[in-house]
């Protein structure tokens, strides 16, 4: 398959191919190009062209909701098709698959919706021969560069807000499942998006990612993504001071009092960090669980823990599935062992599954660790897989301070009964995103995104879009004179003001 570039799909130039197999079996699902730079400067040029073309930016923005809106009706239509390719190429179960379809979705609607909203404002210039307006326009030309846990669900973040905002833009998908990413452009082709404004190279970091992030014909980078790559994307960026948005990785407290309701919290705690095999940024990777509660709440936890069903993207029995890749499931299976070498315990999982079914696959059982501190590395580090850290702790301000005890800040929930315990922690906690008596909801009109180095800007919600809008002062002096700030005009007789 190919890169879409002007509108069209075009080969790539060196013609290199990369096989996508799904994860949870090793099938084949298809051919892709394997782009390299000079792929992603033809896609860059093609975006630099529409936007100067101001083809799409000039449109009304009501337009350019209209044209969201029709997407989400698409996708709708297209459901089945949409989420069978993000099933084989992530190996996710068919059925979260169609929950993110629906999300991607709403999330076209947010946007569309919101056009119209937020354009500008008049300032008071407290003067009478002058008016002074606020006005925004598109950034330009931006790269979005997005992981393979939620691909559609990543890109949609990223393009809503981006066209509603009129820029032109080159998506790269991760090299592992650039299916429905693909699929999108025709998606927007179909929906009327002038050619040239949407484009996209499939490919890898080292191939085309880092012409995207350090090209100077790029205004904006939104990078979702982990840390280490994202700190490279930040430092490819800096040459050219381009905007950077970043949306990296967790290390996401679930803090459980004594005084919680022990069925809500405890069934909360393995959706927390089992969803999507652990595969979310906003996993809930670390118990944080009152100490008169841990013994009952970690047995009972491990005892549901192991007999979460795993399965492929097609077994109606599955409740979860498969790791995305073996490099992945050996990094995962590293950090266990590396947790227990430091002193962990491990109480459940730890191992690949031993079936035969799932020896085609990279499944890896549902894992607690027990006896954790702060400084070991399954503490410390995303290890993005099914592995549960538990900590305990004493107090109301010994369970805040462990819980922001990361370099990352994504999201965390804490469960009690009590209110305003709920209230104070939830203030306390560094996080960007805090649940309470909940884990997981996300809406697309509330901001997503991290404090720390769980990354920068915020993606969803009104800030989502600001991303992607620059800022303009217009000063209009309605009733113009000569200054006379030079050249020996009467004293007291300038207007001038520096700033
Ligand atoms: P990753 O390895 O950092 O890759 C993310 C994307 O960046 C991929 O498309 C990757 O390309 C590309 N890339 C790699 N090197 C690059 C470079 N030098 N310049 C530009 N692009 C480059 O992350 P991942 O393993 O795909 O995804 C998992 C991570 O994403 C986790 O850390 C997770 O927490 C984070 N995440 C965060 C959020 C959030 O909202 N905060 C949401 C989802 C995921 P290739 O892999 O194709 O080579």
């Amino acid at each position: 398959m190919q890169l879409f570039i002007e509108g069209e799909w075009v080969d790539a130039l060196d013609g290199v191919v990369r096989k996508i197999r799904c994860p949870a079996d090793g099938s084949f699902v298809r051919s892709v190009a394997d782009a390299g730079p000079r792929d992603a400067a033809r896609a860059i040029s093609s975006a630099r062209a529409s936007f100067a073309s101001r083809v799409w930016a000039d449109r009304p923005e009501r337009e350019r909701g209209a044209l969201l809106l029709r997407v989400a009706d698409l996708i709708d239509r297209d459901v089945a098709a949409y989420s069978m390719a993000e099933s084989l190429d992530t190996g996710k179960r068919l059925v979260e698959a169609e929950y993110d379809m629906a999300d991607i979705a709403a999330c076209f609607r947010y946007y569309g919706a919101m056009a119209g909203e937020g354009i500008g404002r008049v300032v008071d210039t407290g003067r009478p021969d002058a008016l002074s307006r606020i006005t925004v326009s598109p950034v330009g030309v931006c790269a979005l560069i997005t992981p393979w846990n939620y691909p559609l669900l990543q890109a949609s973040w990223k393009v809503a807000p981006a066209l509603l905002a009129g820029n032109s833009f080159v998506i790269k998908p991760s090299e592992l499942t650039p299916s429905t990413t693909m699929m999108l452009m025709d998606t927007l082709s179909e929906a009327g998006l002038p050619a040239g404004v949407a484009n996209l190279v499939t490919g890898t970091g080292a191939g085309v990612g880092a012409t995207l992030t350090s090209h100077p014909d790029v205004d904006l980078v939104s990078f979702t993504g982990g840390l280490t790559t994202g700190r490279s994307v930040m430092a490819a960026a800096a040459a050219t001071v381009k905007r950077v948005a970043l949306e990296l990785g967790g290390k996401n407290p679930n803090i459980v009092f004594a005084d919680s309701d022990y069925e809500t919290a405890i069934d909360h705690a393995l959706t927390a960090v089992f969803l999507h095999s652990g595969q979310v940024c906003s996993a809930g990777t670390r118990l944080i669980v009152e100490e008169s509660l841990h013994d009952r709440f970690v047995a009972d936890l491990a005892d549901r823990a192991s007999r979460i069903r795993l399965g492929g993207p097609f077994d109606d029995n599955a409740e979860t599935g498969t790791l995305i890749s073996g490099a992945h499931r050996e990094k995962v299976a590293a950090y266990v062992a590396a947790g227990i070498a430091e002193g962990a315990v491990l109480v459940t999982g730890g191992s690949a599954p031993a079936e035969e079914r799932f020896a085609d696959g990279f499944f890896y059982l549902p894992t607690i660790l027990d006896g954790c501190t702060a400084t070991m590395s399954v503490i410390t580090d995303e290890s993005f897989g099914p592995v549960l850290t538990v900590e305990t702790f004493r107090t109301e301000a010994e369970a805040i301070s462990i819980a922001n005890d990361t370099i990352y800040g994504l999201a965390g929930a804490v469960f009690t009964t009590d209110s305003g315990k709920a209230q104070r922690v939830a203030e306390a906690l560094r996080h960007g995103t805090v649940w309470i008596n909940d884990y997981h909801p996300y809406l697309p009109q509330a901001e997503w995104g991290g404090f720390g180095q769980s990354g920068n800007g915020r993606e969803l919600g009104q800030a989502g879009l600001a991303e992607y809008r620059e800022i303009k002062h217009v000063f209009h002096n309605i009733d113009p004179k000569p200054p006379h700030w030079f050249g020996g005009s009467p004293a007291g007789s300038t207007d001038v003001a520096g700033g």
